[in-house]
């Protein structure tokens, strides 16, 4: 598991195997038992499955490209998490990011367990054509494994809704007679897809960093206005003024939560810089999201990068390079683009003291410790980009009834949700001297020991 993630579930496990009111049957040597066996349960997937998918490229050579599906734990419902595409896929970070959807489900109450996929390519090096064949060939390789009752992938990155039709679709022939709408999730509306799903995550993003920094505050001020906690001091320091927004990455949760703190009526807010993997476009002003948006629909999802492309959009910024969005003078970054994006080596350029994590793990351990000292609120992957699995989760539960919702219907359940699980650790957050992270861990860890407990699985 990842150093980071597996520090602190180890965290958790220490502090509630010391908690005498957490599961007071447990005593003495089966309490320490106990507590191994989770901790050895949580650190390891329980499956890993690797294959080497036999591609036929348009020009006639034969590929093998190595895959992955990691099965971490399904204490909680059948395994679920998305299927990546990228060059930089390994068996370590799939493991990673299988653990970190294990945790995400358990601290949103979402009853599926964790687990995620991979391809190593670079997507945009193949053709559609290509591309197509490389999905098949994963369902084909994989088919065993997966399927609506035992493990349902979805879209990650580099992947979308075309693959998971294109999947689902090869499922459905390789299990004739047999429901194969829950098979995947991220699928096309017309194909079974929820309404909702494609937006889900960069609404769940900006409505986590809303709902604590407007929603919660307001509601909570009476016994917050007291209170010393560094973090109660920060969120104090950015309610109720405008807000500088910069966001790292434009794709599909970052696009969106771009244009939901645009849109935003409750917090006043200025997206000041956007970034993609070639430039960030900077206008302390704030920037035309739906402008942008617009823009990288026709341009295969880039952002404009020439003063040429801005002067005809209309747009005034500045071109900088893709990095210099994260050390901008901004109070609020949502990282919405990669892993390990603020490092030990970069940390001390970053000045917002709110930070979002839209993309999974952006922030290395090192430089996590370094910005919870400086009294920075992170806002957590685990916390703040379960949007998509939620819907995801809506999405299955639909192609079972075959009975859709309206996109309205999802969104309040969405938030409804999301709420639900703010309102359940922020409390504590401003409470006490965890991180919000370690709270949301806390949370997820103390959910999972106790029905493993009671399944009669800590032996
Ligand atoms: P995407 O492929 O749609 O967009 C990725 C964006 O990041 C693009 O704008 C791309 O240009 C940019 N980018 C790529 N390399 C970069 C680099 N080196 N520096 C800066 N920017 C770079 O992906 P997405 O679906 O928006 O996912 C983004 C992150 O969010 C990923 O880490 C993903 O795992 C995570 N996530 C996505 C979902 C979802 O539902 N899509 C759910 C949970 C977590």
């Amino acid at each position: 598991m990842a150093s980071q993630t597996g520090a602190i579930v180890q965290q958790s496990l220490n502090a509630l195997m010391g908690d005498s009111s957490f599961l007071p049957n447990l005593q003495d040597q089966a309490r320490e038992q106990a507590f191994k066996s989770l901790g050895s349960i949580l650190s390891t997937p329980n499956k890993v499955h690797k294959a080497f998918l036999r591609i036929t490229l348009d020009n006639g050579s034969v590929v093998r490209i190595p895959a992955y599906r990691i099965q971490h734990n399904d204490t909680l419902g059948p395994y679920k998490g998305g299927i990546r595409f990228h060059e930089s896929v390994n068996e370590e970070e799939v493991t990673n990011l299988a653990a970190l959807m294990t945790l995400k489900n358990a601290l949103h109450e979402v009853p599926f367990g964790g687990g995620k996929g991979g391809v190593v390519i670079s997507p945009r090096n193949y053709s559609s054509k290509e591309l197509y064949t490389i999905c098949k060939k994963y369902v084909q390789y994989f088919s065993d494994v997966i399927g609506p009752d035992k493990d349902i992938p979805a879209p990650d990155m580099g992947t979308g809704e075309r693959e998971m039709d294109w999947m689902m679709s090869e499922y459905k022939s390789i299990t004739p007679g047999f429901p194969y709408l829950g098979s995947f999730t991220g699928k096309s509306v017309i194909n079974g897809g929820s309404l909702g799903r494609r937006e889900a995550t960069g609404k769940g993003v900006y409505y986590t960093f809303r709902y604590m920094l407007h929603d919660f505050l307001k509601s909570q001020s009476g016994w917050l206005a007291g209170s010393s906690n560094p973090y109660v001091q920060t969120a104090l320091g950015h309610a109720d003024r405008q807000l500088s927004i910069a966001v790292q990455g434009f794709g599909n949760v970052g696009s969106v939560a771009s244009l939901e703190a645009y849109k935003c009526s409750y917090l006043h807010n200025k997206v000041v810089a956007v970034s993609d993997r070639n430039v960030t476009l900077y206008n302390p002003d704030g920037l035309s999201i739906p402008t942008l948006i617009e823009y990288t629909a026709r341009n295969r999802g880039d952002l404009p990068g020439t003063e040429e492309a801005l002067a005809e959009l209309d747009i005034k910024a500045e071109i900088l390079g893709r990095e210099e969005v994260l050390y901008l003078n901004a109070d609020v970054l949502i990282l919405a683009a990669l892993e390990e994006q603020i490092r030990g080596d970069n940390v001390e350029r970053v000045k917002a003291r709110i930070l979002v994590e839209g993309a999974n793990a952006p922030i290395t351990g090192e430089a996590d410790e370094v910005l919870t000292k400086r009294g920075t609120i992170i806002i957590p992957d685990i916390l703040a980009n379960a949007g998509g699995v939620i819907v995801s989760y809506f999405e299955w539960l639909q192609g079972r009834e075959t009975q859709f919702f309206t996109e309205e219907h999802v969104y309040t359940m969405l938030f409804e949700k999301m709420q639900k699980t703010l309102n359940s650790i922020l409390p504590a957050y401003f409470g006490d001297s965890y991180s919000l992270r370690e709270n949301c861990y806390n949370h997820a860890v103390m959910k999972l020991s106790t029905v493993l407990y009671k399944q009669g699985k800590l032996y």
